[in-house]
C-alpha cells in the first residue's frame, strides 16, 4: 500500500493535506498505533527527536513495500552480520577484519583510535600502513566512562609477548603481536589526555615506543585565528625545517 503523503524537510513537516498535516502537530495524537510505534523506535536513534522521527516515518509509508522491507532487510542484515574484528575492533563480517588480515599492513604500528569514524578517517587520508586498535570511546568520568568499559585490556593483550605481563593474564584471546610502535590518535580534549595518560602507564614497561599524533595551528589555518594553546603546543612541537 502507498499512501500519498508529501514531507518536506523544513522548518515543519508539511503533508499534502493541510488539515493533516495540522491535527499532526498540534494534536499530536498519531491516527495509528503503528505508525506510534515506529516514530518510538525511530526517534531512538541518535539525534532524531520525535518530529524528525514523525517525519521519516510518513517518509516511508509514502514508499512502496518492496522498497521499506529491502531498506529493513538491509538493517537487520548488518546488525547480525557485522561484529568487531577479534583483534582490533574495527568492524567485519569475517573474525578478523580487511586491515588485520592484509599481510601487506605493518603489523609493528598500531594506531589507537576512539572509535570506527576516526578510523575510517585516518583510512580515507591512504598514508598509514599499519593496524590499528578501536577503543571503542574514551575515558570520561563525568559521563561515567571508565577504562573497564573500553576495549583497554585487549589492547594490552595485543602488546604483551609473553602470556603474563603487568598481572594481565593473556592466556585467553587473540594471539599476541611483537608491535615496536604505538601511536595515539585520541581527541584533543581533556578526556583524550586523560585516556592517552591512562594508556601510557600501562604500557610504560613495555619494549615500545610511544607516540601520539602532532598537536599544533591547522593547514590553512592564520596564525592569528590559532588559540593560545594551540599556538603554544605548536612553539613547542616545531620541526625542522626541511624542503
Ligand atoms: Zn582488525
Amino acid at each position: 500500500m502507498r499512501i500519498n503523503v508529501v514531507v518536506d524537510m523544513v522548518p515543519n513537516l508539511h503533508v499534502r493535506t493541510p488539515a493533516l498535516a495540522f491535527y499532526l502537530y498540534t494534536v499530536q495524537q498519531l491516527p495509528s498505533r503503528l505508525i506510534e510505534a515506529a516514530v518510538d523506535q525511530i526517534s531512538t536513534l541518535p539525534g532524531i527527536g520525535r518530529r524528525t522521527a514523525l517525519r521519516l516515518a510518513l517518509s516511508l509509508l509514502s514508499r512502496d513495500n518492496e522498497r521499506v522491507r529491502s531498506l529493513a532487510d538491509a538493517i537487520v542484515a548488518m546488525s547480525e552480520g557485522v561484529k568487531p574484528c577479534d583483534v582490533c575492533y574495527n568492524l567485519t563480517e569475517q573474525v578478523t577484519c580487511s586491515i588485520c588480515a592484509a599481510p601487506t599492513r605493518n603489523k609493528d604500528l598500531i594506531c589507537v583510535v576512539e572509535d570506527i569514524r576516526d578510523l575510517l578517517a585516518i583510512e580515507n587520508v591512504g598514508t598509514f600502513r599499519g593496524v590499528y586498535h578501536v577503543l571503542g570511546g574514551i575515558i570520561s568520568p563525568m559521563d561515567g566512562v571508565g577504562p573497564s568499559d573500553l576495549n583497554i585490556e585487549p589492547l594490552i593483550r595485543r602488546l604483551a609477548e609473553k602470556n603474563t605481563v603487568a598481572g594481565v593474564d593473556i592466556s585467553e584471546g587473540p594471539i599476541p603481536e611483537s608491535a615496536t610502535e604505538i601511536i595515539f590518535a585520541l581527541p584533543a580534549t581533556m578526556e583524550g589526555d586523560t585516556t592517552s595518560f591512562y594508556l601510557y602507564k600501562k604500557m610504560v614497561s613495555f619494549e615500545l615506543k610511544i607516540t601520539t599524533l602532532a598537536r599544533g595551528v591547522a593547514v590553512g589555518e592564520a596564525l592569528q585565528h590559532a588559540d593560545e594553546a594551540t599556538l603554544a603546543r605548536s612553539m613547542d612541537n616545531r620541526t625542522l625545517y626541511e624542503c
